[in-house]
């Protein structure tokens, strides 16, 4: 089949892969004039299936109540007349119960666990290194009460399949000496050894290069999707800048602004941007830096190690499309970077980077037939889109191919 992909982020251009893995032949459509310019381009950076927790919970509810009032929490929500938004926070406060909680965090926690999988085989496969390390993630607090209570839904994914091993302050250090500093600030954490890190910038144009050279996957850079043309329940074709593009399937994994595209042809996709900050600075004493992935549960911050860079990023802010970041956006990040960091960078070298996660309402993203016969969708990723890019292309390609998945499809099909 002649398949297009709209959009060359992590989700897009590893559902590309295994398509054109699979036979077919696949065009990409990307607007930006290189691949990963969009959320994929400087993410946190962690593969983590240990972050599988979906956001909408009881918790969570509080906090997106207070964030409407105080805007220096972590999760900010500035408010403003958004239909769509409005519409998705409905969605989102029903998701915010327990069992809806744990039924969430379980589908995540499979695709995640499977991608794990698919992404240590595609490297082995295609010898694609992105600056990877494989020693697991640490999760951790501050005080001993955020400890007691932020571990429960460690133990939840626990009991599903992840792999963890929750530790104090000494055993933490010891696993990460990288935070001996701060080690009077923290009092515990989990660690998952399953997680890694890695720079999905470079994964991705590796992975796209690699597919047009071996596969035969083409890329239409620099090529804007501007709609689809639609004949009673089929796509004939996907209008573009450049012109229409015919195909006999279409694959929308246009990041965070699918749910734009999607609702133009009555597909119920309630995608929102969620921006996020990331800083990426050299170390200037790699001794000093993280050996691993981790995450700072009070202060909000998660981190990783990318070479001999680090990698910090902070922040959920409902704002709509806009992308842009001022210096103070980084500010906090930078004083907790420095707090279990001293001495590790030097702030002033940081590149900077705002982002917008593709977020559903209950944090799973969709895959697989909507509506039309021959679309499909692979989108919705949220916070751990890098964490689940390849699981959701091969889950997708097996659907495609009329195959059984390798995993319980169970909440992650599109409903009609
Ligand atoms: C601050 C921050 C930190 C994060 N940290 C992590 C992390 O540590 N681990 C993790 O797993 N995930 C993380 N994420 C989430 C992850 O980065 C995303 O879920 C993932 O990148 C989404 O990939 P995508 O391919 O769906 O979207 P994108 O990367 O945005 O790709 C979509 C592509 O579609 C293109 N496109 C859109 N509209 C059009 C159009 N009309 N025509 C043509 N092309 C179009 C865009 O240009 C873009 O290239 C983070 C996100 C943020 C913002």
């Amino acid at each position: 089949m002649k398949i297009l992909v709209l959009g060359a982020g992590v989700v897009g251009t590893a559902a590309a892969y295994y398509l054109a893995s699979d036979g077919h032949e696949v065009t990409v459509i990307e607007r930006h004039p290189a691949p990963a310019r969009g959320t994929s381009q400087s993410n946190a950076g962690l593969v983590s299936p240990g972050d599988a927790t979906a956001w909408a919970s009881p918790a969570a509810l509080k906090t997106f109540l207070r964030a409407l009032y105080n805007h220096d929490l972590g999760i900010k929500v500035r408010l403003r007349f958004d239909p769509y938004f409005l519409a998705w926070s409905m969605r989102f406060l029903r998701q915010c119960t327990v069992s809806r909680l744990r039924a969430n965090s379980q589908v995540k926690l499979r695709l995640a666990l499977y991608s794990r999988d698919c992404i240590n085989a595609l490297s082995a496969e295609t010898g694609i290194h992105y600056d990877e390390r494989k020693k697991g993630i640490l999760y951790f607090f501050r005080s001993q009460h955020s400890l007691d209570t932020g571990t429960d839904n460690y133990r939840f994914l626990a009991k599903h399949g992840l792999p963890i091993e929750i530790v104090g302050r000494d055993r933490l250090i010891e696993l990460e000496p990288g935070l001996a500093d701060a080690k009077d600030k923290i009092a515990g954490g989990v660690y998952s050894p399953i997680d890694q890190t890695g720079d999905s910038r470079q994964f991705v144009e590796r992975l796209a290069a690699h597919a047009a050279e071996k596969l035969g996957v083409k890329f239409l850079y620099g090529t804007t999707v501007e709609g689809l043309d639609v004949e009673g329940g089929h796509v004939r074709a996907v209008m573009t800048s450049a012109g229409p593009v015919a195909g006999d399937a279409v694959v929308i994994s246009m990041g965070p602004e699918s749910g734009l595209l999607g609702r133009r042809y009555g597909i119920d996709l309630p995608v929102y941007p969620v921006k996020g900050y990331t800083a990426t600075i050299p170390l200037e004493d790699e001794s000093k830096g993280p050996t691993m992935g981790g995450a700072d549960e009070d202060q909000l911050i998660g981190y990783s190690r990318l070479g001999n860079r680090l990698r910090l990023a902070s922040t959920a802010e409902f704002t709509g499309f806009d992308r842009t970041f001022r210096p103070r956006d980084f500010a906090a990040m930078f004083r907790t970077g420095k707090e279990l960091f001293p001495g590790a960078f030097d702030e002033k070298k940081a590149e900077l980077w705002a982002g917008l996660r593709p977020m559903m309402p209950n944090s799973v993203p969709v895959i697989g037939q909507a509506r039309y016969t021959n679309l499909y969708l692979d989108t919705g990723h949220g916070h751990v889109g890098w964490t689940m890019a390849c699981g959701s292309g091969k889950f997708l390609a097996d659907i495609v191919a009329g195959r059984k998945p390798e995993i319980d499809p169970q909440g992650l099909v599109y409903r009609n």
